[in-house]
């Protein structure tokens, strides 16, 4: 391994879209560095926010959790605390649960864990057996819905998620490649919604390789186990072909993020985003007159 780029010592990383060999210390401090630029430049954490993590223990949210205590623990009018979602998946989830309740234990941030079990009574095991749609299309429909009304009910003026910049290049290219330009569109940071916390994303600037080593660097346990659900024909294609892009030439999944923002004016006068209404069966914000978790609670016949 080469020497880093900036003090001489020895490299553990070697950047390519910058072409800078980096030590522990100076990928770390690049690391946290683009971090708290992300959050600066699309104004993700405000002045007395509380803010909710969506934990669910994998790699990504754990890094998260990890370096929003690190960056932003200290000030005084933030609070954090975590939500992770049991979605009952045998053998996958569980073992994330626990690394979920050892890291918030270990950084004290409050933790809240619930599950598809108790809130619809099925977990997605079961209605995958019993339902006819894809095992994502249930998980996250139900997660996303659970995340919203728990951090809501928590108070939350936040949520943040684990996504980052290989996740975001690969939905951007996918929408667009499907031809779902209003779903591209709805990628953009949202406006204020009447019971829908603002979501925001800290890693979307950081490659998700960058996130494994910031993990072992950091002595962070990180389950390697893949969901036994995640197969995305289509997205696995769209992450390879990016994959190999950005081999090729290094940089290319900032240029896809920066292409889409140059966009944004114009998904946004196109396909302005649309005032929610309250689901007249559960009360949950919704574009339609039923939100789609309790259309598919109907489906599924535990409604
Ligand atoms: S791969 Fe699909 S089923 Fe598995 S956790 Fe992700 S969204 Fe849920
Ligand atoms: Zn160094
Ligand atoms: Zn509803």
């Amino acid at each position: 391994m080469k020497s880093c780029s900036v003090c001489g010592k020895r490299a553990v990383y070697f950047q390519r879209h910058s072409n800078r060999h980096l030590c522990r210390k100076h990928f770390i401090y690049d690391f946290e560095k683009r971090v708290k630029y992300a959050v600066k430049k699309y104004g993700m954490i405000q002045k007395n926010d509380r803010i909710a993590i969506a934990l669910s223990g994998g790699k990504d949210s754990t890094a998260l959790t990890f370096v929003l205590k690190k960056l932003y623990g200290k000030r005084r009018d933030l609070e954090f605390f975590a939500i992770t979602v049991d979605e009952g998946i045998a053998g996958y989830r569980p073992p994330t649960v626990e690394i979920a309740k050892k890291v918030t234990e270990m950084l004290e941030i409050p933790h809240y864990i619930i599950s598809f079990k108790e809130e619809f009574g099925m977990d997605l095991d079961e209605m995958v057996k019993i339902g006819n749609k894809k095992p994502c299309s249930y998980c996250g429909v139900f997660r996303k819905y659970l995340l919203n009304r728990t951090a809501r009910e928590l108070n939350a003026t936040k949520l943040a998620t684990g996504h980052n910049l290989d996740d975001e290049t690969q939905t951007i290219l996918l929408n667009f490649m499907q031809g779902d330009i209003e779903r591209l569109a709805r990628l953009i940071p949202q406006r204020v919604q009447e019971n829908l916390v603002v979501r925001i994303k800290p890693f979307r600037e950081i490659y998700e390789k960058e996130v494994m080593l910031y993990c072992i660097l950091n002595g962070i346990e990180v389950d390697m186990n893949e969901c036994p659900y995640s197969r995305f024909p289509v997205r696995a294609v769209i992450r390879d072909f990016l994959y190999e892009f950005e081999n090729r030439y290094p940089g290319r999944k900032f240029s896809v993020m920066r292409s889409f923002e140059a966009l944004q004016d114009c998904f946004k006068a196109n396909f302005p985003q649309k005032d929610l209404n309250r689901c007249e069966i559960c009360g949950e914000p919704t574009p339609k007159q039923i939100c789609q978790a309790c259309v598919l609670r109907k489906e599924l016949g535990i409604l």
